[in-house]
């Protein structure tokens, strides 16, 4: 049987702008077509680390949770991947609902970071990168975050995730 690499990364974050400086590092790394999963719970950090990779990528328009929309499309200023932003939490069957949303945007072209995806949308893609975020104390009002990053196939076995937050 095939086996699916997956390399890992661990870092930890003390800040919201550490947390921003990630996304954006993160953005270098990224490519059209690439599938990006966040999890964390609320107030994890998710849409923070996003805002950054949407700086990172150039993007047009304010990157927000987008709670009250499922995705919101982010043009690229320049001539970079538009970032696909996907709030999963209601999308109940996953892939499907994601293509009858219409997004006017090509999947295959785009960045697409979804919070909320997880059991729902990683057959977007065979090649994926999950971010965990948490927090790193039981204390809510604590800035630190662990974030462990899982490359998921051969997208990813360059190494190149291990140079993030160095
Ligand atoms: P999520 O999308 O996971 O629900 P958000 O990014 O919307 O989370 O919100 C995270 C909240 O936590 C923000 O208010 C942010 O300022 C705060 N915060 C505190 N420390 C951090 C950190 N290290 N990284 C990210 N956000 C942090
Ligand atoms: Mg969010």
């Amino acid at each position: 049987p095939d086996v699916i690499p997956v390399h890992s990364h661990l870092l930890t974050v003390n800040s919201p702008a550490e947390m921003g400086e990630l996304g954006h590092s993160l953005a270098r790394l990224l490519r059209p077509g690439d599938l990006v999963m966040l999890t964390g719970e609320l107030g994890a950090g998710k849409t923070t680390l996003t805002r950054g990779l949407g700086a990172g990528l150039g993007v047009r328009g304010a990157v927000t949770s987008p709670t009250f929309v499922i995705a919101r499309v982010h043009p690229s200023l320049g001539d970079g991947p538009p970032l696909v932003h996907v709030d999963a939490y209601r999308l109940g069957g996953g892939l499907d609902e994601m293509e009858d949303l219409d997004l006017d945007v090509s999947l295959p072209e785009s960045v697409i970071v979804v919070e909320w995806g997880d059991g729902k949308v990683e057959e977007l893609s065979e090649d994926r990168l999950h971010v965990v975020i948490d927090r790193a104390t039981g204390d809510t009002d604590d800035d630190v975050r662990t974030v462990r990053l899982d490359g998921i196939g051969q997208r990813w076995a360059g190494g190149e995730l291990a140079a993030l937050g160095t």
